[in-house]
């Protein structure tokens, strides 16, 4: 692995707006390779980069004069209300592009033939690229992974000619893509969210296909076929040059591990089973990979067990599709629940209800879950909190004979925390503070 010619992108003016998770580091980046950087960031307290010789103005204030736009993911260009950097890039006719496109660029203008995985769907996408990369890991090739899950795009090395990028895509990473080219890309499954940025499920959907865009013959297309939204990609997919792999959580995995629990964890299993054997894989190795895998934290992440209650951390299900197959793992669970709930809240779960001894509502939707709550005869408390939830379960769990304490909240986290993961980080501490004798 190396790092990029610092000349690479000599000659070339770029203005990126967003110095968040990505923003900075491809700002960062694209400077070591010697373009010109014009970096801005509308909150004040997120314009301190680093010295590196670039310029810090809003790219608004003078000509557009760039070669592209660089626009964070969480920054739209369209819906619900274009940013004026992007409308001026659109009126003055320069490309918006994601960090990642500008990654693949910087590949091939560095004459590497790495090979590009690009892993996109509605849930699962963090953990089958973390998979797909411990496997390929265990076959010794070189291999880097990140872009949504992080590191981001533009920090990952320069991989030589056998190396293999797996990179995580957001609908709006595909959104803002130019010329790459994913020799293996997979699209997991489709279900209604962001659906305020891509104007209805029918904009979702075209978003996600765009992982396909530009796909050969002698290319890779896995596709789940678990819901309508992918079972239509599937079939469109047919139509196209790309070999088709379809993929189910109803298939039996060559192995399976402890960090992969449940049906939603045999699609993500058999999707990186189908890329590793496209990359050349054995599948001896794949195996053993698919045994090894690790997990990733906020994934129904094991935090301790106290006097037989374990606590898990699902701190990254957003969305009532991710609750549910959590849920759907365990008999008898105490379920800490709420934030920001998407569209149709936890409707979606009724069926899992009998599996819910108690539910413990926090943040602000609580009071919609509660009704849905009621009309099913769930018992459950509004606790507000996770300080005030986490002893609350763990008291409910032993009064109820529930083993499992679990943080699945099918709520975005913005009301109470920074994001998912500061909000499973606090769980964590919490239910490891009940071992210390706390409540
Ligand atoms: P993403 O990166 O797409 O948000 P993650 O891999 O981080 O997905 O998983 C987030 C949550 O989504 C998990 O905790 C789990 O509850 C759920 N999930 C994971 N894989 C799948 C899948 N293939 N289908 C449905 N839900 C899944």
């Amino acid at each position: 692995m190396s790092t990029f010619a610092p000349t690479l992108f000599s000659g070339k003016r770029y203005a990126v707006v967003g110095l968040g998770k990505n923003g900075l580091p491809a700002a960062l980046g694209l400077r070591a390779m010697g373009a010109e950087v014009v970096a801005w960031d509308d909150n004040p307290a997120s314009r301190a980069v680093p010295d590196a010789g670039i310029e810090v103005r809003d790219p608004t204030s003078g000509p557009f004069d760039f070669d592209a736009l660089v626009l964070s993911p969480g920054i739209p260009h369209r819906l619900p209300k274009p940013h004026p950097a992007a409308v001026r890039a659109i009126e003055a006719g320069v490309p918006i592009l994601s960090d990642v496109e500008l990654l693949y660029q910087a590949v091939r203008a560095s004459g590497s033939r790495a090979r590009f995985v690009g892993i996109t769907g509605t849930n699962g996408k963090s953990t089958t690229t973390a998979l797909l990369a411990h496997i390929i890991e265990q076959a010794g090739t070189p291999v880097a992974a990140g872009a949504n899950l992080g590191p981001a795009a533009l920090s990952l090395p320069l991989l030589p000619h056998d190396g293999v990028y797996v990179l995580e895509m957001s609908s709006y990473m595909l959104e803002r893509l130019a010329s790459i080219r994913f020799d293996v890309a997979v699209m997991l499954n489709l279900s209604a969210d962001h659906i305020d940025r891509h104007g209805d499920m029918a904009g979702y959907a075209l978003a996600k296909r765009a992982i396909f865009d530009r796909q050969v013959s002698g290319d890779l297309a896995v596709v789940g076929i678990d819901d309508p939204g992918a079972r239509d990609m599937a079939a469109w997919l047919d139509t196209r040059p790309a070999r088709v792999v379809r993929v189910s959580g109803s298939e039996v995995p060559l192995a399976s591990g402890p960090a992969l629990p449940g049906a939603h964890n045999v699609q993500n299993a058999m999707a990186a089973t189908a890329m590793a054997r496209f990359l050349g894989v054995p599948d001896e190795v794949i195996a053993v990979g698919l045994r090894t895998y690790p997990g990733l934290p906020h994934r129904q992440q094991r935090i301790v067990t106290i006097d037989g209650v374990t606590f898990i951390n699902d701190s990254k299900a957003t969305n009532a599709e991710a609750s549910e197959v959590a849920l759907v793992c365990y008999d008898r669970v105490i379920w800490i629940a709420g934030g920001m709930a998407k569209e149709g809240g936890i409707e979606p779960l009724v069926p899992l209800f009998p599996r819910i001894a108690r539910a413990l509502l926090i943040g602000r939707d609580a009071p919609d879950f509660a009704a849905t709550l009621t009309r099913h005869g769930v018992p459950f408390d509004m606790v507000g909190t996770l300080e005030t939830a986490v002893p609350a379960a763990f008291a409910a769990a032993k009064a109820d004979d529930a083993p499992i304490v679990l943080l699945s909240p099918a709520c975005a986290s913005w009301d109470q925390f920074t994001g998912y993961d500061q909000r499973g980080d606090r769980f964590a501490e919490l239910a490891r503070g009940m071992q210390a004798g706390g409540i």
